[in-house]
């Protein structure tokens, strides 16, 4: 695999992540102007399922690990087993590619972007950018030389299919971790998240500008009606109106989103870090001098109470006409 790619692809019941189908897309593309080729590697129950996917999104080989994917040392250890030589080892930047893609590069000795936003071919070097300073800077990672490791940030390239050979390989993975490091007990999701908040190509945020738990309503109306999550201000989650798992933010989640509504957030930096890469930034505030306005592509200076759910009667309106 010398001077190929590699990409994880998380799955689940067989099938694979939005997420990781978007990484997976990024690396046949890099690949393909190498003329080189990119590999996708599947773990866990089901994992055979997932390799059909897999090659749709232009995996030239699916290789389908036999390790527990729970197991992530074990899993890291397997990775990094197969990944000798290749160019670029790439990962969703999901809760998973966090903890895994460290461990990755450990095992491999070799350098580690994650939250790229970007990772293009110059030359022969592949270049990742990522964001720092809660967003305010655009760092270039170039690898010196080896192996780069990287995790993209979900939503920042679209999943597209690409048809390629994706024939599967079987391979054996590392045995069982020892017991050292960490263990995963319980995967813990929100119930009635329908949509996940970081894979979501439309947020609607709502903040402490609503005055209360009880006006949330219009929020997620408005996010159904664009087949989107809902999102918070840490001020709304720290007082208890919304849960923390929908908080957007340095301390939050990291969304990058087709479409970000903010609606009656003043645009905190730290709230910034968590949205700031969002394709387009619409905010709703009464205060025309609110800095969330500042990376707003689209801004409408008003009392949220009257323009949510206005907009979310035209959306439907405009369902309705198809
Ligand atoms: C270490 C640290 C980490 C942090 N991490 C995060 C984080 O991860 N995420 C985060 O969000 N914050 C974070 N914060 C908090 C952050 O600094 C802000 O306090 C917080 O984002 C403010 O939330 P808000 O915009 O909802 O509230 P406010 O700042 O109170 O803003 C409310 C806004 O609503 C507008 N408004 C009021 N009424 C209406 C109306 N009727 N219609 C329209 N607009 C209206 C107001 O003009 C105002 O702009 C962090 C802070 C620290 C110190």
């Amino acid at each position: 695999m010398a001077g190929e790619i590699l990409v994880y692809v998380e799955q689940k019941g067989g099938a694979a992540k939005r997420a990781s189908l978007e990484a997976l897309t990024l690396g046949a593309k890099l690949a393909a102007a190498r003329s080189s080729a990119a590999h996708a590697i599947v773990a866990g129950d089901s994992a055979a399922d997932a390799a059909a996917e897999c090659a749709r999104y232009g995996a030239a080989k699916v290789l389908v690990l036999d390790t527990d994917p729970k197991d992530t040392h074990a899993l890291a250890a397997a990775v990094a087993g197969v990944a000798n030589d290749v160019a670029l080892v790439l990962l969703a930047h999901t809760a998973k590619g966090k903890d895994l893609g460290p461990r990755i590069a450990g095992a491999l000795n070799a350098p580690l972007a994650s939250d790229c936003t970007a990772i293009s071919n110059e030359g022969d070097t592949l270049v990742a950018r990522r964001p720092v300073f809660a967003g305010k800077a655009i760092a270039t990672v170039k690898p010196a030389s080896g192996t780069l490791i990287a995790s993209l940030r979900p939503n920042a390239v679209p999943a597209e299919e690409s048809a390629a050979d994706g024939a599967v390989e079987n391979v054996s993975g590392a045995a069982p971790s020892t017991g050292l490091g960490a263990v995963l007990a319980e995967i813990l999701a929100a119930a009635d998240e329908k949509i996940a908040l970081t894979e979501a190509a439309v947020v609607v945020s709502g903040g402490r500008g609503l005055k209360g738990p009880e006006n949330f309503g219009m929020i997620e109306d408005l996010a159904a009606a664009l087949g989107g999550a809902v999102g918070a201000s840490r001020a709304v989650c720290d007082a208890g109106w919304r849960p923390h798992t929908e908080q957007v933010g340095q301390t939050g989640k990291v969304v990058s989103p087709n479409l970000y509504i903010a609606v009656a957030i003043s645009g905190a930096i730290q709230h910034l870090a968590g949205m700031r890469t969002s394709n387009f930034i619409v905010a709703i505030n009464s205060d025309a001098e609110a800095p969330i306005f500042k990376v707003a592509d689209y801004g409408i200076v008003g009392d949220a109470f009257e323009i949510v759910p206005k907009l979310t009667e035209a959306v439907a309106a405009l369902k309705a006409q198809g």
